[in-house]
């Protein structure tokens, strides 16, 4: 609006421009079109298409999983208290508070109680953090470091004490607390931290220290405000009778109390700075703690898998530090388990709010026609199907992680703890990573309307981003996942087991790696290339054939290289093998999903989209399969065309594969995902 209008002439158009504007604006306030494709475009990408019959609420219900009624509950609560909903424009301090008032609300007042959850039943603490995040990703975070960082430690690296002392502090909040693992120098190196826990025997006592700028905990959540407690990782050291005097036993946690419970004032030796302002998630308080000589008494340790007695014994039931190590970290992969669900909420959202407005947004058309649904457009069904049919492949691999995780956590079977450690590092590196690129994506195909912060991309985009980094860095992680396929790889040679997720490669090895067969590298009729055979074996090739080549490239190097060095020499390949095998792992479990569907319709709908999801990844690294020969030139383009028809065809059914996600508050404040009146308000607000 012009600035110099009085209030009387802005209830008419003042000019001729602005007049035009607003018809052109209503043209886009109409009711959500029908899920029809324009015509004119339907008859140009392919006259033969039919449109598959779905119907998005058996879908859904397939899809939801047990614990929707917990998720509605949290909906409810909110939407009930527009008092606690996070506003577009929010300074962070007030940000911070708001978060704490609404993890307050979810506790105190809908009587929310997520912590038994955290091991109990995993699968329902997932889907509450899933609901909480989608309020508002901030307070999704701040409830993750209350129940699954802070007291996840106390719970699973504690012994019974320590659950009968805090359980109940945490779980309603009277103990707000941190995990307080990074320092500033190191994150993602966590066996080279510096902060220590000396066992003082005349006191029974540790005292916590920070000896140097290094080893300040840096980016700790719940720090900067509100926490009272931290469980801190350092090293523990123990006094010794020989000419050394101490002994280094590694990382330990230990809880360390931060701020008085009454008067919130910060203890002696305890020294916390704010981290202040950051690119987003701006409602939790991340801080750093500086430690000198706070003493805190040896209960404090948490003990489960090491122990120190009143005389300074240490003991444990795992034989040497790196052990210790591991088991500490294994335990807390349920942050990892969390964060890949909760990404794939996040990519839910995006995908739904570009492909509703692509599914409303008309540009451009044949002369004298009307104009065409953006999504009509062959290459906006390029940017948004295929990632439509992504955002359902990991729902189901992450649920299949979330059932795994829950099994491992009532047997606690060795091999399910090492797969579970390493489907967790890959899924979470995997999906993190896919959601962050598909956000700009998604930005991009809403337009301008896209960067509108009431549309949600930005917020969207800026909280979510840091989900690569914290909870283990995306690069570091998918060397784990490497890592364990190459373990796993020279065990079997050795006659070893291979755990579940792993034991394709029994076959693989064999099979896949004899030369691609000249005559099925020339099949391409549409039933072979949807034939689920077909696509896993595709997968399972290039996987296979990336781990056997790596190993010896590794074996070659490291005899120059050392071990260290070669590793480095072949990173990227590195990276490339677990990223191969976790799309294996991602395909397989689409598969299985698909085929368990039991409702008809919806089967067909899933099976549709897993052939999307599968071929496109095929195309899209074609390369390396005409390399070796394994797909014959005319193979690869009718793999390409088939991808085209699928993405339309996807397309066809795109309103009701996004209905099926049933999403919650994000999406319906984003009006350019939503019907027109709420696109109406959105013009409104801008000051039309
Ligand atoms: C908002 C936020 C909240 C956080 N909350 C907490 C918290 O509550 N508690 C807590 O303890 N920590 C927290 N962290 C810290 C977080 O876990 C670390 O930032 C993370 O582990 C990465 O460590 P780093 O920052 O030291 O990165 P670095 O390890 O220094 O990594 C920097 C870069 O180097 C690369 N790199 C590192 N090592 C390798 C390698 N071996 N091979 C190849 N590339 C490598 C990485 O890929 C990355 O790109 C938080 C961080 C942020 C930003």
């Amino acid at each position: 609006m012009n600035p110099n209008q009085t209030v009387e002439d802005e209830s008419q158009p003042s000019n001729s421009t602005v007049a035009r504007r607003i018809q052109r604006l209503s043209l886009h306030l109409t009711p959500l079109p029908p899920l029809q494709p324009s015509p004119q475009l339907n008859m140009l990408t392919c006259a033969k298409a039919s449109k598959l019959e779905v119907d998005h609420g058996p879908l859904s219900s397939y899809m939801r999983g047990k614990h929707r009624e917990i998720q509605e509950k949290i909906f409810e609560f909110f939407n009930s208290r527009p008092d606690l909903q996070t506003p577009i424009e929010i300074s962070m301090d007030e940000h911070r508070e708001l978060c704490m008032r609404q993890l307050m609300g979810l506790v105190r007042e809908a009587k929310i109680k997520p912590f038994r959850y955290v091991v109990e039943d995993p699968a329902k603490y997932f889907a509450i953090t899933e609901a909480v995040g989608s309020v508002d990703m901030s307070l999704g975070i701040k409830f993750g470091v209350q129940y699954s960082l802070w007291g996840g430690s106390v719970l699973n690296l504690g012994t019974k004490k320590h659950r009968d002392k805090y359980f109940e502090g945490i779980d309603n909040l009277d103990y707000p607390g941190c995990f307080a693992m990074t320092e500033l120098h190191h994150g993602s190196n966590v066996q080279g931290l510096q902060t220590t826990a000396t066992f003082d025997p005349i006191t029974d006592e540790f005292i916590i220290d920070t000896p140097n700028d290094g080893a300040i905990k840096w980016w700790i959540g719940n720090a900067a405000v509100h926490g009272k407690f931290a469980t801190v990782f350092a090293r523990l050291i123990l006094p010794t009778h020989d000419s050394k005097g101490v002994s280094d036993m590694g990382v330990h946690a230990f809880i360390v109390p931060i701020r008085d419970l009454k008067t919130h004032q910060t203890l002696p030796g305890i020294e916390i700075h704010d981290c202040g302002h950051k690119v987003g998630l701006n409602g939790v308080d991340n801080g750093a703690l500086r430690f000198s000589s706070v003493r805190i008494p040896r209960d404090n340790l948490l003990n489960r898998f090491g122990d120190v007695s009143r005389d300074g014994k240490y003991t444990s039931s795992l034989p040497t530090i790196n052990k210790r190590f591991a088991a500490t970290l294994g335990e807390l992969v349920g942050g990892r388990v969390g964060l890949a669900y909760a990404s794939v909420g996040v990519l839910k959202i995006s995908v739904t709010i570009a492909v509703r407005y692509s599914l409303l947004r008309q540009q451009f058309g044949p002369p004298k026609q009307p104009e065409v649904y953006i999504l009509d457009y062959q290459s906006h069904q390029h940017k948004l199907m295929p990632m439509l049919a992504s955002t359902y492949a990991f729902h189901f691999a992450t649920q299949y992680l979330v059932e795994k995780y829950s099994e491992m956590k009532k047997t606690h079977d060795e091999q399910l703890v090492g797969d579970v450690h390493a489907l967790s590092a890959g899924l979470k590196s995997y999906v993190t990573s896919y959601t962050a690129k598909s956000l700009s994506a998604c930005r991009e195909a809403c337009g301008g309307h896209g960067y509108a912060a009431v549309n949600q991309f930005g917020s969207l985009r800026n909280d979510h981003d840091i989900f690569q980094t914290f909870e283990g860095d995306n690069t570091v992680l998918l060397q784990q996942v490497a890592g364990d396929l190459l373990k796993q790889y020279k065990d079997k040679f050795q006659g070893g087991p291979l755990s579940v997720t792993w034991n394709y490669l029994r076959e693989s090895m064999n099979t896949y790696l004899s030369q691609p067969n000249p005559v099925t590298a020339r099949w391409e009729s549409t039933d072979h290339l949807r034939d689920p055979k077909f696509q896993l074996d595709a997968f399972r090739y290039r996987t296979s054939r990336l781990l056997q080549s790596v190993a010896a490239r590794l074996r070659k190097h490291s005899k120059t290289l050392g071990s260290f060095g070669a590793w480095n020499r072949c990173l990227n390949h590195l990276l490339t093998l677990a990223e191969s095998h976790i799309e294996s792992v991602i395909l397989a479990k689409f598969i299985d999903a698909v085929q368990n569907c039991p409702d008809a319709r919806s089967r067909a709908a899933l099976k549709l989209v897993c052939d999307l999801y599968a071929l496109d990844r095929i195309w899209k690294d074609i390369g390396t399969y005409r390399n070796v020969d394994y797909v014959a030139p005319n193979k690869a383009k009718a793999i390409h065309k088939l991808t085209e028809y699928l993405s339309f065809q996807v397309r066809n059914i795109a309103g009701e594969l996004i209905d099926a996600f049933d999403l919650p508050p994000y999406v319906t404040r984003a009006p350019i995902a939503m019907q027109s009146e709420a696109y109406a308000q959105y013009t409104q607000r801008v000051g039309f």
